[in-house]
């Protein structure tokens, strides 16, 4: 049987972190996988040298993964095309702007039987105020099917091999195996779930939670505050998803990628720490994402403001109070300090 050929698209700091796990799988599962995975990079200068040769000579991303070796199965590709076209898994992992245009530069140009999994937390616009999932996107613009992987996976710390777990969302289950072969390592446990829908919501919501819990740690509110946004958060993430992706299923907040995704983000992402210096700083979270984050990116303003406007669409904000004020505080149309009055009178306190 033929061997499945694996693509990397995008090779920031979860993009790395992953590559290090997926290429010394393809050895481990030498049966199964190609020895080559292609990744593909998107091309910049560093130091005065080309980031695909540095990645392709010194095997490390001195950028967004610095200290950590990449296995030399990894080949950096600054061609989107000619990284995927031979590609039967396709694993995306860029940040979620980066999409829409991505795919349109692959449409007819990848193997039409290749399958996507997506490791991006975000969302992407769709028609008005509507909002899609990134593997929807993918799907439609592809012409491919599209898994989801989710978790509680700080990428420096998957990196260390700190043991921790993920949630891969697929529906094939013959898929759903080989696409944990090509994921699990005794540190990195996978399990897979049928929900992927909820899966992926959990992923780009949990961000939204992440800024809150910034504002908090800011303000100085101390751990019960922090907690109790963490707990409205996910309550409105429960909402959110019974909501609009009608059929999930609860147990899936109990996974990775709900709850323990929920709980890491908000003690040691980038929203997290972007989100406390906005308050302690007054700079906008522009210039603090350009400032402390050297080329990485933020989601979750990006996701509150996609979430306000699909939420604004169905005149449903004052159901989701938390998700409403994140946005408005990263507009600056409200104040840090006014976060407790705008979840004081939550509908949980009902
Ligand atoms: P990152 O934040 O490190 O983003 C920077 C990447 O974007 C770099 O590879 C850069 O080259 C690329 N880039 C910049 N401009 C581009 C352009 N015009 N076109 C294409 N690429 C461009 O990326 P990341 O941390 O790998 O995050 C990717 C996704 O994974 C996000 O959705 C994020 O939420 C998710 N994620 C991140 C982590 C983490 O700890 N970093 C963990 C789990 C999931
Ligand atoms: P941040 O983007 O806030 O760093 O979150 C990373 C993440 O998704 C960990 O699972």
């Amino acid at each position: 049987m033929a061997k499945t050929k694996i693509c990397i698209v995008g090779s920031g700091n979860w993009g790395s972190a992953i590559a290090k796990i997926v290429g010394a799988n393809v050895t481990k599962h030498s049966d199964k996988f190609e020895d080559k995975v292609t990744m593909y990079v998107y091309e910049e200068m560093v130091n005065g040298k080309k980031l695909t040769e540095i990645i392709n000579e010194q095997h490390e991303n001195v950028k967004y993964l610095p200290g950590h070796k990449l296995p030399a199965t990894i080949v950096a590709v600054p061609d989107v095309v000619e990284a995927a076209k031979d590609a039967d898994i396709l694993i995306f992992v860029v940040p979620h702007q980066f999409i829409p245009g991505l795919c349109a530069a692959m449409l007819g140009k990848i193997k039409p039987s290749a399958v996507g999994l997506s490791l991006i937390k975000g969302f992407a616009q769709g028609e008005g105020t509507k909002i899609k999932l990134i593997s929807k996107i993918v799907e439609e613009q592809l012409k491919i099917p599209c898994s989801v992987l989710m978790g509680a996976n700080l990428a420096n710390e998957v990196a260390e091999e700190h043991f921790c777990e993920t949630t891969i969302g697929c529906k094939d289950k013959i898929m759903g195996a080989i696409m944990k072969d090509c994921m699990q390592t005794p540190n990195f446990r996978v399990t897979v779930v049928e929900d992927t829908e909820a899966v992926e919501v959990c992923g780009a919501l949990k961000n939204i939670v992440a800024c809150a819990a910034g504002f908090v740690d800011g303000l100085a509110l101390g751990d019960n505050t922090k907690a109790a946004v963490i707990r409205l958060g996910l309550m409105e993430m429960v909402r959110y998803v019974d909501q609009f992706h009608g059929g999930s299923k609860i147990s899936t907040f109990f996974e990775s990628c709900g709850v323990a995704d929920l709980i890491t983000t908000c003690y040691g992402g980038r929203n997290r720490k972007v989100s406390e210096a906005f308050v302690k700083t007054g700079k906008t979270i522009k210039e603090l994402e350009n400032e402390m984050l050297n080329g990485q990116k933020l989601q979750g303003p990006a996701t509150a403001e996609e979430v306000n406007g699909m939420l604004k669409g169905c005149n449903s904000e004052d159901k989701f109070p938390l998700f409403t004020a994140v946005h408005r505080i990263c507009t600056q149309q409200l104040k840090p300090q006014d976060l407790i009055d705008q979840i004081r009178n939550h509908p949980e306190h009902a």
